[in-house]
């Protein structure tokens, strides 16, 4: 069965412009925003369009036109941001052990600092 999603989530408010984020991309398929609680000096949420809990429901269920779009997009604003050259970081938590807080598809991309090996 295709995973609950829930309309009353965070980025589907951010995504309906119930609430403010700060905005640094946007297209079709995908928003991207600066992270409320930044852990990098460059911290920013790439999320898709479409209603989509998790990596795992996202990659078994989506189309593939939306999965293109959506890989396309945080490669996009990865560039946009500055981040290619030295490089950066990108991160997409899954479910409970994974420490996903907020139940709508997200990837992190970190930037603007070193990064070391990956810690707990
Ligand atoms: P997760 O742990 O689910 O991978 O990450 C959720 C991320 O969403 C956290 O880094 C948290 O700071 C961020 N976040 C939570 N609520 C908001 C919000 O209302 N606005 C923005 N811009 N980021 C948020």
């Amino acid at each position: 069965p295709k995973a609950p999603y829930d309309d009353s989530n965070i980025f589907a408010k951010i995504l309906r412009g119930e609430i403010p984020c700060r905005k640094v991309y946007e297209d079709e398929f995908a928003l991207a925003f600066h992270d409320i609680n930044p852990q990098a000096p460059v911290h920013v949420l790439v999320i898709p369009k479409g209603r989509w809990v998790s990596w795992d429901d996202f990659s078994a269920r989506a189309e593939d036109d939306e999965i293109a779009g959506f890989v396309r997009a945080v490669g996009a604003v990865a560039r946009a941001e500055g981040l290619v050259e030295p490089g950066y970081r990108m991160l997409a938590n899954v479910g409970q052990h994974g420490h996903q807080e907020v139940p709508h598809l997200h990837v992190h991309l970190f930037g603007g600092r070193q990064f070391y090996a990956m810690v707990s």
